[in-house]
C-alpha cells in the first residue's frame, strides 16, 4: 500500500471559502499537524488559513510555468521537487499570524512536526509561507545528506521525490511506473542502505528487501504491500489519524488515470 492521501476541509484565502478540492488532500500526519497548529494559532488570536496545499503533477507543471514565465514571483520547481505534490507542504496566509509574529511560529510549528524551507523567520523573505511536513522522508533527507545516494541535485529534492512516489504520484526522474522507486523509498526509510532511490531494483534493493524478511522475487505489487505494511507498523501516524474517522473520498482522479 502506497501512504494515503485524504481529503481535508480547511480555511483558504479565497473569498473565506474552503481551500478548493482538488488541493485539499494531505497524507493523515499533515492533516493533523494543520488542525494542531489551527488550534495553537486560535489559542493566540491568530489562525492558520491556507493558499495551496496539494498539487497533482500537472498543478506542480502549471505553477513551475508561472514562475518561470513571470506571471508568478513565488519560485516554484518542475514536477518532482515540491513537498506540495505528496500532500505534505501548505502555504499559509502570514497576515493571520501576525500578531504572534513569524519568529514565535517556527517553534510552534516545529512542535507540530513543520519545518520552514527558509534559513531564518523573516516574513520578507519568498517562501516565508511556506511549511513542509517532512514525516519519515527526513530519514531519506538524512541519507542523502551524509552521501549514501548522490543523484539528485540536493538532499531536499531527494526527500520531496520519496514523498511524491510514496502517495503513488510519478517522478519523471525515476520512471512511469512508481511502485520501484516507492519500494526503495521505503527501504530507506526501513534503515537499509540501498545506494541511490533511482526507480531501478538493483542487487543492493534486492539485499534491503531480504534484510527485512521480505522476498525479492516477489511480484511489484506484493512488494508494495510488503514494503507498506512495514512502514505503516514503524509510523503509523503516516497512514492513520489515532481516533478520528477519516472519510477518505473518492480517489483524486489524477491516481485513478
Ligand atoms: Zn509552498
Amino acid at each position: 500500500m502506497f501512504t494515503p492521501l485524504i481529503p481535508i476541509a480547511i480555511d483558504s484565502i479565497y473569498d473565506g471559502k474552503p481551500l478548493p478540492k482538488r488541493m485539499a488532500h494531505c497524507t493523515p500526519d499533515m492533516y493533523a499537524a494543520i488542525f494542531a497548529t489551527k488550534a495553537d494559532l486560535q489559542a493566540q488570536h491568530g489562525d492558520l488559513v491556507l493558499s495551496d496545499l496539494f498539487r497533482s503533477y500537472d498543478m506542480q507543471f502549471q505553477a513551475h510555468l508561472d514562475y518561470t514565465s513571470g506571471k508568478k514571483k513565488a519560485f516554484s520547481p518542475p514536477p518532482g521537487g515540491s513537498m506540495h505534490e505528496a500532500g505534505r507542504a501548505f502555504d499559509l496566509d502570514l497576515d493571520k499570524i501576525k500578531k504572534l509574529t513569524l519568529p514565535k511560529f517556527w517553534p510552534l510549528a516545529k512542535a507540530r512536526g513543520l519545518s520552514p524551507i527558509i534559513d531564518k523567520p523573516d516574513p520578507k523573505l519568498s517562501e516565508a509561507w511556506h511549511f513542509d511536513c517532512r514525516g519519515s522522508h527526513d530519514l531519506v533527507y538524512q541519507y542523502y545528506a551524509a552521501g549514501h545516494g548522490d543523484n539528485f541535485k540536493s538532499a531536499y529534492t531527494a526527500m520531496a521525490a520519496s514523498a511524491i512516489v510514496s502517495v503513488g504520484q510519478k517522478v519523471d526522474a525515476l520512471g512511469e511506473d512508481v511502485r520501484p522507486a516507492y519500494i526503495q523509498s521505503a527501504l530507506i526509510r526501513l534503515g537499509q542502505k540501498i545506494g541511490d532511490l533511482d526507480g531501478s531494483i538493483g542487487p543492493q534493493s534486492r539485499t534491503g528487501l531480504t534484510n527485512l524478511g521480505i522476498n525479492p522475487a516477489l511480484e511489484l505489487d506484493a512488494l508494495v504491500d510488503a514494503v507498506g505494511k512495514a512502514l505503516e507498523k514503524k509510523f503509523p501516524q503516516e497512514f492513520f489519524i489515532p481516533g478520528a474517522v477519516i472519510d477518505h473520498g473518492p480517489v483524486p482522479a489524477h491516481l485513478v488515470s
